[in-house]
């Protein structure tokens, strides 16, 4: 991004954008790629602390460019080893971003946008309304906050915060290739996911230039229902985003499309709907990941009973589908989706409460 003093802020660049900004300098690519690894792998910030790099360099960097990561305003633990953090961005703004430990790894859940504009109606983000995408520094400045509190870089990171990232497809897409590159973050393909209700054209774009793993929030076996609790899904109904998933995961047998399928009491989870389901998905390499939903105030659905969502798991099972249930996690620090994480501050300076933001979503591996 190019601020009105035009300073670039050297977050918003992967790593080919680093060398050409290097080379638009006068200087050589390979200092870019230094630079690129002080920021990312180091998590240096300060040009006069990157060793490497000549005085000469480091003053015209000083000229022209800086490295602004989100601020941590907020971190809290949960007895489950949950750890959410809350970041501001320059604008006053704020995201959360959480980390899920699980048996020595490290999910990073990671938001794209603040707010969303999609309106699904069992989702706490869409009554905030959107606000706004955010950037590549943005985005990979979750990344760089949480590998500093980590000490080391996530073992997985989940576009599943807060947003449709395939709404903010350039940033995302660019924010992704630093997660996978080998002089940053280093997290192969098949531990970066992005989680998407289905924007066909977006998604077909995405397979051209990336091939992470794919997550999406299905809810429901056929178009009428889906209608209502996706409305996307007018635009893009379920016989032209199942082939695009399909052809998604093409040509890789490691590769499976992940179904999102938030449980939601008397409206999605009967055994017919799970039959439904099971057609469906004939065909296409899938595992469905059963969400037991998060209420959230003023919301008119219920959570699925446990015994009814291990029976529509059961029988997805038995049809030969990879089915899990993701497992509820953070809720005593309301890290859990759909639960209070703090205050967003919108242009207007309208002060929205985010009880809104849907965070942890888990159960990917
Ligand atoms: N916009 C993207 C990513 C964000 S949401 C998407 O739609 O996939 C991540 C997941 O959490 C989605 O599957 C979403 O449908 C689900 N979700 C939203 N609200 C929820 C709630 N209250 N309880 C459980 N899951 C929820």
């Amino acid at each position: 991004m190019v601020n009105e003093t035009n300073i670039t802020n050297l977050l918003d660049l992967d790593l080919k954008g680093m060398e050409s900004f290097f080379l638009g300098l006068g200087s050589k690519a390979f200092h870019g790629r230094n630079v690129f690894k002080w920021i990312h792998k180091h998590g240096v910030t300060d040009f006069d602390a990157m060793t490497d790099i000549s005085k000469r360099l480091r003053e015209q960097l000083h000229q022209c460019a800086e490295v602004t990561v989100p601020q941590l305003v907020f971190e809290q633990p949960a007895s489950d080893g949950t750890r959410k953090w809350v970041l501001e961005l320059q604008d006053g703004q704020r995201i959360e971003t959480v980390c899920i430990p699980d048996d020595g790894r490290n999910t990073i859940c990671v938001s794209s946008q603040v707010g969303c504009a999609l309106d699904c109606s069992f989702c706490s983000t869409a009554r905030q309304g959107f606000n706004r995408n955010l950037t590549v520094a943005e985005i990979i400045g979750q990344i760089w906050v949480a590998s500093r509190k980590l000490g080391t870089a996530p073992s997985n990171i989940v576009m599943m915060g807060m947003g449709e990232p395939l709404a903010n497809i350039d940033a995302v897409i660019t924010a992704m290739n630093i997660m996978q590159d080998d002089l940053a973050y280093m997290v192969s393909k098949y531990r970066v996911t992005i989680s998407t209700s289905g924007l066909v054209p977006a998604l077909n774009r995405l397979r051209e230039v990336s091939d992470v793993s794919l997550a999406v929030s299905l809810h429901a076996p056929d178009n009428e229902l889906r209608n209502k609790l996706v409305p996307i899904n007018r635009k893009y109904p379920l016989e032209e985003l199942i082939p695009a998933c399909r052809e998604f995961v093409r040509g890789d047998k490691r590769r499976k499309v992940t179904w999102e399928y938030v449980m939601l009491d008397g409206i999605n989870d009967s055994l017919q709907h799970a039959k439904a389901l099971i057609r469906l998905l004939e065909g296409t390499p899938s595992k469905v990941n059963l969400i037991p939903f998060n209420p959230f105030p003023g919301t008119h659905y219920q959570t699925s009973p446990a015994d009814r969502v291990e029976a529509f798991r059961m029988r997805l099972k038995r049809s030969g589908i990879i089915a899990t249930t993701r497992k509820t996690r953070g809720d005593d620090i309301d890290a859990a989706c759909g639960q209070l994480v703090g205050k967003v501050r919108d242009r207007s300076s309208r002060e929205l409460r985010l009880d809104k933001l849907d965070t942890i979503k888990l159960g990917i591996s």
